[in-house]
């Protein structure tokens, strides 16, 4: 069994766990806390899935692994690209990184795992494989798997109906628990019959029920009879959680460390939706086509689909040689706001240099002293990709990346869905959830090295990476930007094993395969979309 194990739960936050293990909810998780060191693990902005995972396991920020959201961001184009993947991560993981150190690694279900990236050792791919498209390394590892689900497809419209939301719900974490459970017996039954000294698997299951079913993990009390049997169900699914962190810690045996992560926490929604794109048009930023809704609306009407889609693109909606900056959503409290630079774009109208400089800062002063009715921040913080991020791809992210506070957030549309609207705050409906990301993950970790220091500072979520390296007495690349979490580990341990940092060997990441056809990338889009991680 593996000497490293880094297990994953993605959306997992203390302010659920930690209750939780306190009540003896969470008996093998609370074995772990007790013994180990935890604490909070800040994720990356955006906090989302995608970006967070690829940090985690590459050790760097989105501009040095260039994977910042869901799909490509278009830094020449005016609509978003097509859905991210493997091929879009362009840094080494931990994966890459022990394998050429002659490390045996097993990947189970880390995102982005699609395209296949062959490690030494095996990998069974992510949510982003196409149905029917081949998901392990080597191939028969897939006849290895046993029963075996790679994601669990969120029923269509289960918060929108409220006749079938009980019916529906507990269909569908009867599903996860069972997702989970078989998750666990595979990667059992894989390390058993293949020795590996890295093992690396997530389990998705928090994300989907805190989406979900976020109003229901709060105080029991308040809840009603259906209330509580969807509440029973989301507890069978967290218990089914910690007696797998339990089993493969068990099966790894008493020399093993693990590092149990999160990409993000969870926190309710915000309650009210700020738009963006109105504040950019009333500040002079962004014009409007006159009449565009109207024509838009003819067009739907009368005109075949691919018609019609010419009156959705940018410049039938605003008027391009007027429009300096339009903003969209990543994530719902990260907003991209772009500029519409000359040198990028085909119809851009900002000359680079001071003219550049000057749209950003107005936007950066203006969305950081926003206030709304009450006088509260709107935004947290108005980022400069450059400030924000470091590495080769800094110049994919957006210009401006904007955060906004809790209470607010952004919509999926938002250039035409901001414009329709005249004020410049709206409630935030969208996908019938009612849990969304925040910054706070978490991190725990536990074995022979690992100090029992209980409650422990933050750390970034790049930090996992050097650590798991250094566990495994892998030297370092010097690309990872975090430090060792060293105040967790024993000093005689460090002693003895020092903080190797590797030669500087380059970035020398094989290139992967894209998709291999756009039905394939249109299914994974599909499945995003139930998932509410697309429009
Ligand atoms: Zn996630």
């Amino acid at each position: 069994m593996p000497k490293v194990l880094v297990i994953g739960l993605d959306g997992a936050t203390w302010q659920l766990f930690r209750p939780w293990a306190s009540a003896g909810r969470l008996p093998r998780l609370a074995a772990l806390m007790q013994r180990g060191t935890w604490g909070p693990l800040r994720s990356t902005i955006p906090p989302l899935t995608l970006p967070a995972w690829s940090s985690l396991m590459t050790g760097r920020n989105p501009g040095g692994h260039g994977i910042y959201a869901f799909w490509r961001l278009g830094t020449h184009r005016y609509e978003p690209g097509p859905i991210a993947n493997a091929s879009d991560l362009r840094a080494p993981t931990i994966f890459d990184v022990a394998g050429r150190a002659d490390r045996r690694v097993g990947v189970v279900n880390v995102p982005p795992s699609y395209p296949i990236r062959p490690v030494n050792g095996f990998v069974v791919s992510c949510m982003l494989t196409p149905p029917g498209e081949r998901f392990t390394d080597p191939p028969e590892v897939a006849s290895e798997l046993g029963d075996y689900q790679i994601d669990v497809r969120a029923p269509d419209g289960l918060r929108n109906d409220p006749k079938v939301f009980a019916e529906k719900g507990l269909g569908f974490l009867e599903a996860l628990r069972l997702q989970t459970r078989r998750r666990a017996d595979a990667v059992l039954r894989l390390t058993e019959r293949r020795p590996i000294d890295l093992l690396g698997v997530v389990f998705y299951a928090p994300d989907r029920i805190q989406h979900f079913f976020w109003e229901f993990l709060g105080d029991e009390a308040r809840l009603d009879e259906q209330g509580r049997s969807i509440r029973a169900a989301c507890d069978a699914v967290y218990r089914e959680l910690d007696a797998a962190v339990g089993r493969l810690v068990d099966a790894a045996g008493p020399d093993a460390t693990v590092l149990v992560a999160s990409d993000h926490g969870f926190t309710s929604k915000p309650a009210r939706s700020i738009r963006i794109n109105r504040w950019l048009a009333d500040n002079g930023l962004l014009q409007a086509r006159p009449l565009w809704q109207l024509r838009r609306k003819i067009a739907k009407r009368a005109f075949p689909s691919g018609w019609r889609a010419r009156y959705d693109r940018f410049e039938a909606t605003v008027n391009p040689a007027r429009t300096q900056a339009w903003a969209d959503r990543i994530e719902t409290t990260t907003a991209a706001i772009w500029v519409h630079a000359k040198d990028r774009y085909p119809l851009g109208c900002v000359s680079p240099g001071a003219e550049y400089e000057a749209v950003r800062t107005q936007i950066v002063e203006g969305l950081q002293a926003l206030r709304d009715e009450q006088g509260l921040p709107v935004f947290r913080r108005v980022y400069r990709r450059e400030d924000l991020y470091r590495g080769p791809f800094v110049e994919n992210a957006p210009d401006l990346i904007g955060v906004s506070t809790e209470r607010y957030g952004l919509v999926y549309g938002s250039l035409r869905r901001d414009l329709r609207a005249r004020g410049l705050f709206g409630p935030w409906h969208e996908l019938g959830y009612t849990g969304t990301h925040s910054p706070e993950g978490l991190y725990l970790l536990a074995g022979p090295p690992v100090r029992a220091l209980g409650e422990h500072r933050e750390y970034p979520i790049e930090s996992i990476a050097p650590t798991a390296l250094h566990l495994l007495d892998v030297p370092i690349p010097p690309q990872m930007e975090a430090p060792v979490i060293t105040s967790a580990l024993d000093e005689g341990y460090l002693r003895e094993h020092p903080i190797r940092v590797a030669e500087d060997t380059g970035d020398d990441v094989a290139a992967a395969p894209d998709w291999k056809s756009q039905e394939d990338e249109a299914k994974i889009a599909d499945h995003l979309r139930a998932l509410g991680y697309l429009e």
